[in-house]
């Protein structure tokens, strides 16, 4: 059975960098009928805040991303969460100090410094000089009656280090790359490196997808695995999510987090189908797919091993197909919080409805709905210059003049048809078409230069609120 794991330090917001490596070892996991496990590592105490660990669970739900074991569901591997697994770490720790692969190192700060600078000064790897790899007892007992609170090195393999990875293909670490390394502070908490091991090995993960900035951490856990005589799991490295200008992406692109992907108003599924195209495509090159889709199509072999550019025209794209797409009880439930915000009387859910049904084609994500919707709700709606400019022509006054007549007289209930006959009337009467005919229309109606049709608008607004606003300008 496989088992797959995502496992974030809750050091910040979920962003489109580490929950694309969770959404692959999600889709790895429910592709293969295999379980997806989610593990807190918070062993970093400045900087891990239990709030990030709710936050990110939070926007890991949103994104629909269920988790078979982890926090909330808990699981028969528990705890979870990597400060409650301390006695674990412990009973590791004890065999490799006994088996000889890992020491007690008693350096001061001030020591390790000293000896960095040196070998740096010697054009050396400043890699930890071994000092304390060989002390007797006594020698340990001498140090520690000095008050030097000993921290734990593992004793690394001098030796090449071969990693098979799923992603990258075979990569060998040469030896000496790097020096014996801390697996557990003077404090007692493990560091990353071993703590990932010791939680992998015991939770019995068979594949570890991440982000390849952890490349030079896979060597150094390989070789725990290789101390504790035990199989390390399948290893998948996944390239950097870059911005456009081909950087790391970062805030400086725009929206990152899970969390400003929601304040704006993308669906989650929309998100998801935007996150698996960082690094995987469909054989069938569809670019827009229903969950279900990209889980029966999910191969780990298509994983591109190069780096990925998020493209914020393209998840826009990929976001208004969604949004034109779904249900339109959600949309409009989605959309109340923005609409609210601007104080709209929203008491008449039909009318609401009727409005969103004809603008959610207009927008990206749903905070824009505002953009597109107060000269529905209130008289005092903006008016773009360019429609100022226009209705102040005489051309333009004549085609609102005739536009008026004509709807007045109109005794039929306003809709599609009703509103085509209306400008047919108008084209005759002013010999005008075209843009000069319909932009004079849909600006005084609505104040804008752009929006949906017409003959959409026209019978939500209805005659009665249209004829006044032809009234001020006719
Ligand atoms: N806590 C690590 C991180 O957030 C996890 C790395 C891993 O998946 O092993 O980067």
């Amino acid at each position: 059975m496989i088992r797959t794991r995502f496992a974030p330090s809750p050091t910040g917001h979920l962003h489109v960098g580490n929950v694309r490596s969770a959404f692959f070892a999600w889709l790895f996991a429910r592709s293969q009928q295999g379980k997806f496990i989610i593990r807190i590592e918070d062993t970093d105490q400045e900087r891990s805040k239990p709030e990030y660990t709710d936050l990110l669970l939070n926007d890991m739900e949103w994104l629909g991303l269920d988790w078979d074991e982890g926090p909330r569901v808990g699981g028969d591997y528990g705890p979870y969460l990597q400060t409650e697994r301390g006695d674990t770490y412990a009973i590791y720790t004890q065999k490799l100090l006994e088996s000889g692969h890992a020491f007690k190192c008693y350096c001061s700060a001030e020591e390790l410094t000293a000896e960095r600078e040196l070998a740096e000064a010697e054009s050396r790897p400043p890699h930890y000089s071994g000092r304390c790899r060989s002390l007797t007892e006594e020698q340990q007992k001498a140090l520690e009656a000095e008050g030097r609170e000993p921290v734990i090195r593992f004793k690394v393999y001098e030796e090449d280090t071969l990693l098979k990875d799923m992603i990258k293909g075979d990569i060998v670490f040469p030896k000496g790359m790097v020096g014996d390394f801390v697996i557990v502070r003077a404090n007692g908490i493990p560091v990353y490196n071993y703590a990932v091991v010791i939680d992998d090995l015991t939770m019995k993960i068979t594949h570890v997808l991440r982000a390849d900035e952890h490349l030079s951490n896979t060597v150094r856990q390989q070789m725990i695995y290789k101390a504790l005589n035990e199989p390390e799991p399948r290893f998948g490295h996944m390239a950097l999510v870059l911005g456009e200008d081909r950087q790391k992406l970062s805030k400086r692109h725009g929206a990152t987090s899970i969390e400003e992907f929601r304040r704006l108003g993308y669906l989650p599924e929309a998100l998801c189908n935007a996150l698996v195209l960082l690094g995987w495509s469909s054989p069938t090159a569809e670019e827009i797919m229903p969950i279900s889709t990209m889980i029966e199509q999910f191969d780990i072999n298509r994983v591109s091993a190069s780096p990925s550019v998020f493209d914020f025209k393209r998840l826009n794209w990929i976001s208004k197909h969604y949004i034109a797409d779904t249900d339109l009880d959600r949309i409009v439930d989605l959309c109340i919080p923005y609409l609210l915000e601007k104080s709209y009387d929203l008491s008449d859910k039909t009318y609401l409805k009727s409005i969103i049904a004809v603008i959610r084609g207009n927008c990206e994500h749903l905070s824009q709905v505002t953009d597109y919707v107060d000269y529905f709700f209130t008289e005092d709606y903006t008016v773009d210059t360019e429609i100022k400019e226009l209705l102040a022509t005489e051309e333009a006054q004549q085609v609102v003049a005739s536009f008026k007549k004509a709807l007045e007289a109109e005794t039929r209930v306003i809709d599609k048809d009703v509103y085509k006959d209306l400008t047919t009337i108008v084209k005759e009467e002013t010999g005008l078409g075209g843009k000069k005919l319909f932009m004079p229309i849909r600006g005084a109606l609505t104040g804008k230069a752009h929006g949906p049709e017409m003959f959409l608008v026209l019978p939500i607004l209805g005659k009665d609120r249209a004829v006044k606003r032809l009234s001020l300008l006719g």
